[in-house]
């Protein structure tokens, strides 16, 4: 049985037809696993590839709830579990209006890789709705939760399935929704994670996948023998991957140029302080404004309905969403002389942009690597409700240090290249890969 890529690539269009973001995700991956496959018959000829390339499930429901005004609403709710060969499902849920099964899956099928490289025992999974709760009162999401939660709190559970937040799920919707499942189940478990510290979250877990990120990118920088201090960095996107991203950079003494949101980017050439950074926090997570109120604040600029690319830095950091870096962004960013860029948000760089990178051997860290510092702190919180226990800061974050720079490791192990060169995107493919591959192998035909 030889695979080819083409091949298999067509086999995946044809499958999941008009799955625009779920082939891209999965044609990645391809590019460097099925080489990796070709050269081990195990793999190959038991066909682990397309075993993966397939959710193990996947959860449609309605979601009817009432607005304000009295008015019923629908939206459709989603839950893809895609894989639990190495723990139960894992990943978190996002409400959107762009949500839909392609970009569930995408996430999904990212999520495989990311959780393997964390090295805890993390299935993969990912769910959601195209409910958006941008200028929704706190009652209409409370009800819109709870009604999500009433059908999806059949499929998850603390050893089954356990969800977490994602884009326009934080805080707020994952207490309204642990809520409703403690009312329908009556019991108090670790069915999500990122709850508030005081219900069986974990410490550092707002933090982690911004942390995380730069943690990452400071092993990166090692291998240049730098350090953070002084570095330029634009950022995309102002929620939670970008505020805590930005805190990490400006606590190491590096110049936080741009933040951004669907609006648009601003741009604080003298570099955003702590300060700066709470306005914003207040701005985003509690009055849940615009960006552009920070400009009109601090007297800088706000460039409307444009990406932060074009801003002259060191380090780019898309921390926003998908596809949001896409081929000329990429040129320019090399033009200007940006030479690492590392994925907060998943799969925001186009293939095209990712093809310019590796051209001009800029360094590029996958989300799948990159960002699975949240993650991996949402195993940690696991942990510790299965011990009935909490870790204090310090441990949380000592622990979230050493599992970046073990993923940091694994992508130099399988993605060094001849040349010296290090692909950290084939790194963290195969990496994450491996063990995965191995797990089903070992549980029979899965
Ligand atoms: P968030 O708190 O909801 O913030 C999302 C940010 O991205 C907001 O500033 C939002 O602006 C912007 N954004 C969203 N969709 C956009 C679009 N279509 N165009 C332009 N800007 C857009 O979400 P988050 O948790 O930070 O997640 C950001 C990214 O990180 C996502 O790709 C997510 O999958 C990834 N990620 C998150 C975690 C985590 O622990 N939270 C972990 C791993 C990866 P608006 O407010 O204007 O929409």
């Amino acid at each position: 049985m030889d695979l080819s890529k083409k091949e298999f690539i067509e086999s995946i269009k044809n499958r999941n037809i008009g799955e625009t973001e779920f082939l891209q995700a999965v044609s990645e991956v391809a590019e460097t696993i099925i080489p990796y496959v070709k050269e081990n018959p195990k793999y190959r000829n038991t066909k682990i590839l397309e075993r993966i390339a397939e959710p193990e499930r996947v959860i449609i429901f309605r979601v009817p709830w009432l607005n304000d005004k009295g008015e019923v609403e629908v939206n459709r709710g989603f839950r893809v579990q895609m894989n639990s060969s190495i723990g139960p499902y894992k990943g978190g849920l996002r409400f959107h209006k762009s949500v839909n099964l392609s970009v569930l899956k995408f996430l999904a099928f990212e999520q495989i890789f990311k959780n393997s490289l964390t090295g805890l025992p993390m299935g993969a999974g990912k769910g959601g709705s195209d409910f958006d709760p941008k200028g929704k009162s706190d009652n209409e999401v409370m009800k819109f939760c709870q009604s999500f939660m009433t059908e999806l709190y059949r499929h998850v559970g603390a050893d089954i399935d356990i969800p977490a937040g994602d884009i326009g799920v934080g805080n707020r919707e994952i207490g309204y929704l642990f809520g409703q499942y403690k009312r329908i189940k009556g019991e108090f478990t670790g069915v999500l994670t990122g709850k508030g510290s005081e219900w069986g979250g974990s410490q550092i877990r707002p933090e982690a996948t911004g942390y995380g990120l730069i943690y990452f990118v400071e092993e990166i920088l090692k291998l240049k023998k730098e350090s953070l201090k002084h570095k330029k960095i634009v950022i995309s996107g102002a929620g939670n991957v970008a505020q805590f991203a930005a805190e990490k950079c400006i606590e190491l003494g590096a110049q936080v140029l741009t933040m951004s949101d669907s609006d648009g980017y601003i741009y604080d050439a003298e570099g955003i302080t702590i300060e700066k950074l709470n306005f914003i926090k207040k701005l985003k997570n509690q009055n849940r404004g615009r960006i552009q109120e920070y400009a009109n604040e601090y007297n800088c600029a706000f460039v409307e309905g444009k990406k932060p690319w074009e801003i002259a830095c060191d380090i780019a950091l898309p921390n926003a969403t998908q596809n949001e870096l896409n081929e000329a962004d990429a040129k320019v960013l090399v033009k200007n002389g940006c030479y690492c860029i590392a994925e907060g948000a998943n799969m925001p760089c186009t293939p095209e942009a990712i093809a310019v990178f590796n051209q001009n051997k800029v360094f590029y860290a996958p989300g799948k690597a990159a960002n699975a510092g949240g993650v991996a702190v949402s195993g940690l919180e696991m942990s510790q409700n299965s011990l009935r226990y909490t870790w204090s800061r310090e441990k949380v974050d000592k622990k979230l240090k050493g599992i970046m720079k073990d993923i940091h490791k694994v992508c130099v192990k399988y993605g060094k290249e001849e040349n010296g060169f290090i692909n950290y995107e084939k790194g963290a493919n195969i990496g994450g890969f491996v063990k995965i591959a191995e797990a089903m192998l070992a549980q029979g035909l899965v």
